[in-house]
């Protein structure tokens, strides 16, 4: 076992009866495009092919994609790349693709900047269905007010609908994780955000001193009179904190600040 490989690679690759009930969460049907990130030995590829789909999978370490290669590279609706997702032309595969599937067990250290990414683009798919460990799908899935909102819950929840689908445990993994994962599905909002430049680094300011009042949370990246004034403008409680604002509160509050309508 290459140790260093798979601690690189985030490997931690699924057994098999776990593997076939994640791949059936995935309502993608025959002829239907799905991209696969993160496939390493094709736990949950082997499934979704033999259903039918038109599956692409994007994976980083060459000896997965020999493996894969030598499993399915007789299969016609089999189609691998070999790249750094966060590198792979995103929009380029949305735009030759008609709605695809997104989904992966993906690599515990990249996910939260693989989700990121996808959110301004999951419109144009027909949702992410897929892995992450649990304390960033509860992170992801949360709603204001609950203990695990923040920024990433706004950034998420401005594009999608989220939903935890099932809470995996270490032991159904080789090599066992020491935390544990979760399915999540994300579907595309009907009305998502129109989030203009700079909004998402505001929401991430305004949690920077979560615990503190909004008026003071921000630190030093905002001028605190002008959150003060945004704050009394949208009459606000003076005692609102970040994690009480819904994302559209958190868009009507920057539009404040900024001096947009
Ligand atoms: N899907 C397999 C399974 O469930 O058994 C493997 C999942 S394993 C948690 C994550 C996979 O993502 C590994 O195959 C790893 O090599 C791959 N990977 C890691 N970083 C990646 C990246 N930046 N882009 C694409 N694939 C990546």
């Amino acid at each position: 076992m290459d140790r260093a490989r798979r601690r690189k690679f985030g490997q931690n690759f699924l057994d098999v009866p776990t593997a076939i009930a994640i791949a059936g969460d995935l309502p993608a049907n025959e002829g239907e495009a799905v991209l696969e990130i993160g496939p390493g030995h094709g736990a949950l590829t082997e499934h979704l092919l033999n259903r039918g789909v038109e599956l692409t999978a994007v994976e980083i370490d060459e000896q997965c994609v020999d493996v894969l290669n030598g499993k399915f590279g007789d299969r016609k609706n089999f189609h691998i790349t070999n790249i750094d997702f966060l590198k792979f032309d995103l929009q380029g595969f949305l735009d030759a693709h008609e709605k695809p599937w997104v989904t992966g067990n993906l690599p515990y250290n990249v996910s939260t900047a693989i989700i990121a990414g996808l959110m301004p683009r999951l419109h144009l798919t027909k949702g992410f269905m897929g892995m992450v460990q649990l304390e960033v799908a509860e992170r992801i899935c949360a709603a204001p007010c609950s203990s695990n909102y923040g920024s990433l819950s706004v950034l998420v929840s401005a594009f999608a609908d989220t939903q935890i689908l099932r809470k995996i445990g270490p032991e159904h993994f080789t090599p066992k994780p020491n935390v544990d994962s979760a399915t999540m599905l994300l579907t595309p909002r009907a009305n998502a955000l129109q989030a203009p430049e700079g909004f998402f680094d505001f929401v991430r300011a305004a949690f920077t001193q979560k615990r503190k009042t909004l008026s003071n949370s921000f630190g030093k990246a905002y001028d605190k009179k002008k959150i003060q004034e945004a704050i009394e403008v949208l009459d606000y409680p003076a005692t609102v904190r970040a994690e009480e604002l819904s994302p559209e509160q958190f868009l009507e509050f920057y539009r404040v600040i900024v001096g947009e309508n």
